[in-house]
């Protein structure tokens, strides 16, 4: 295990079995090239290892040139990609061969082609090194790749976290062995959203509440507020692909995070087994999920108390509030057994101060 700033990395590739990848894609591309010169352009900073071990794999003739992309500006309104170091020059007529360290989503590469969409280019093809086939958009073919592996954060032989780990011979991934993540269930009302506050600061984990994601789209006319707005207004759940696609994007967002506080989600069984197989390919998990339980009329009266304060128009009308009640109980409920086939459920009872019911949930993480 090592350390780079705040973060411990374990050894996921050695330096053999990158080599070997490094090797198999030389040799590929020799085949389909070796009778001509192609441009190799490496794309900084992180391909500078294997540009390096690829060339001298590469034993015919060969030109190599780099390219360094402002990472994280995307396209500029005007379309011009900023750059940071330009395209090799004379490349009008030949064939170039991108060389990436990683390719994840393609974000990085959608950059490269629109960078090379104006030169004359006879061939332009795409190789990587390592290529995350599980997060990748698939906008563009990938010619040539070494590894396919998992969508795990990786650092060494190039790649860094925050800029350390470049030089690591191997590859690393995060150890993720010490996050907590938790599923807060509960119907509405329960106090999710409440408790939610406090562990977070707590266990410093990132709370995700869907039903929040949701208003704050609707509040800013997304597409996707729109699309879940009338579902919402009614008390129905929004769709399971529109809902997992959004939990996602979240947890995305969030790489360096301790741990997760799911609020409002999974509601469906869907929803909890998309839930395990995206952990699962992040090399996460659920460790717990707590359920707040308080009984009908409590609730209905403190939804109809937050309604007046919030203005949410589903806590106004006990038609809508009953509805999704019926929701829980059709579609949330069963996955209690869900999780308790895993081991992984705690009822906590969810009447009394919110200091109470904050120890009472305490209590159940320690002992986790
Ligand atoms: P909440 O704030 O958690 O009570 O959620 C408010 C509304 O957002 C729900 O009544 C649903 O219409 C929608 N919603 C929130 N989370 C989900 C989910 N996991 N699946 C489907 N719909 C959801």
């Amino acid at each position: 295990m090592i350390q780079l700033h705040d973060k411990f990395f374990k050894p996921f590739l050695s330096e053999k079995q990158i080599q070997q990848a490094v090797f198999r894609i030389a040799e590929e591309i020799a085949l389909d090239y070796k009778d001509q010169t192609p441009i190799f352009v490496g794309v900084l900073n992180g391909s500078f290892m294997f540009v390096s071990d690829f060339l001298k794999a590469y034993q015919h003739p060969c030109e190599v040139s780099f390219v360094k992309l402002s990472s994280y500006q995307g396209l500029t309104s005007t379309g011009i990609v900023e750059t940071l170091l330009d395209l090799p020059e004379n490349i009008e007529g030949r064939s170039v061969i991108i060389l990436e360290d990683i390719i994840d989503t393609g974000r990085t590469l959608q950059e490269l082609v629109h960078l090379f969409a104006n030169t004359n280019v006879k061939e332009f093809k795409i190789a990587s090194l390592f290529y995350k086939s599980e997060v990748y958009n698939g906008e563009y073919v990938i010619d040539y790749f070494g590894l396919e592996i998992p969508d795990r954060f990786i650092v060494g032989y190039g790649l860094d976290y925050n800029e350390l780990g470049r030089n690591l011979k191997e590859v690393y991934q995060l150890n993720q062995k010490h996050m907590i993540n938790l599923v807060l269930f509960g119907k509405p009302g329960a106090g999710k959203g409440t408790q939610a506050a406090f562990l977070k600061e707590k266990y410093n984990l990132k709370h995700i509440s869907t039903g929040d994601v949701f208003r704050y789209n609707i509040k800013n006319g997304t597409a996707l507020g729109t699309l879940a707005k009338s579902y919402i207004d009614k008390g129905d759940l929004v769709p399971d692909e529109v809902t997992i696609k959004m939990l996602e994007d979240e947890v995305e967002k969030n790489p360096d995070a301790d741990g997760f506080i799911f609020d409002g989600f999974p509601r469906t069984a869907a929803q909890a087994e998309a839930l395990d197989n995206f952990l699962e390919s992040k090399d996460m998990k659920i460790n717990a999920t707590i359920a707040l339980e308080a009984n009908d009329e409590i609730l209905i009266s403190r939804l109809l108390e937050r309604g007046k304060v919030s203005g949410r128009s589903d806590d106004q009308d006990v038609e809508k509030i009953r509805n999704r009640f019926d929701e829980y109980n059709l579609k949330t409920a069963p996955l209690k057994e869900y999780y308790e086939e895993q081991n992984k459920f705690y009822s906590v009872d969810g009447i009394g101060t919110i200091e109470e019911i904050t120890s009472r949930l305490t209590k159940v993480i320690q002992g986790l």
